[in-house]
């Protein structure tokens, strides 16, 4: 039996793809297992989708076109790894130059240097903002958990490069919007216990989920604690 469920739900007061964490034992692992399917519905109301109405893969919209991608530190290691690079020629290869000196690992936009044809060509290995994102409503707290998941593992990544001396920030260069807000959430989650559980994890299926938990998002335990 499946540790996670996910399903789509349309009444009120939280309508839109929801979640039930069924055992308490459940990781990340087990949640992505359960998301994936959400990606190749085509039954499921898609905001950017072809008809509204089509799976991700081969999408000629593509998010992947525009998206300010920063990777967790799993799917970063991954990347790396498969590319058979030291994480700093990863950097410095595959990463947005001027977003770096900003401290910002953003990989390489318009499109993303990973999507070939429409498809993403690193498809098992891709990020959780990658992986989580799907243009459909959410309900409030499934968007509050993988949010806090996403900036978690994002910020994993950042405190790693840092320690390994791998981001070397510039003073004195313009910031987007976007980078202010990136920079700000990434300074709200560095002091998070929780990015520990990211940075010792090698597989997704060693972070537990219950760690991430809180009172807005209790009710996506069954049974409650
Ligand atoms: S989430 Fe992205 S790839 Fe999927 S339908 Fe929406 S725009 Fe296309
Ligand atoms: S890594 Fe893959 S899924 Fe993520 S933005 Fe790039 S092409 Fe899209």
């Amino acid at each position: 039996m499946s540790k996670v469920e996910v399903y789509y739900r349309d009444s009120e007061p939280e309508p839109g793809v929801s979640l039930r964490i069924i055992d308490h034992s459940a990781t990340v692992g087990d949640l992505l297992e359960a998301w994936q399917p959400l990606c190749d519905d085509e039954t499921l109301f898609k905001s950017f989708a072809k008809g509204n109405h089509s799976m991700c893969r081969g999408c000629a919209i593509n998010c992947c076109n525009t998206a300010y991608v920063i990777p967790d530190i799993i799917s970063f290691k991954k990347m790396a790894n498969d590319l058979q690079l030291s994480y700093d020629e990863f950097l410095r290869g595959y990463f947005h130059k001027e977003k770096l000196a900003l401290g910002l690992p953003r990989m390489k936009p318009d499109p993303c240097i990973f999507l070939q044809n429409n498809i993403c060509t690193i498809y098992p290995l891709r990020s959780l903002i990658c992986r989580f994102y799907v243009c459909t409503q959410l309900s409030g707290p499934v968007e509050q958990f993988i949010y806090s998941l996403t900036w978690t593992g994002i910020t994993a990544t950042i405190l790693f490069a840092e320690q390994k001396g791998l981001l070397k920030t510039q003073a004195g260069l313009g910031m987007s919007s976007l980078d202010i807000l990136f920079k700000g959430l990434i300074e709200e989650y560095r002091d998070n216990p929780n990015v520990q559980h990211f940075i010792n994890a090698e597989e997704y299926s060693d972070i537990p989920l219950l760690p991430f938990i809180d009172s807005y998002t209790q009710e996506l335990l069954t049974p409650k604690l």
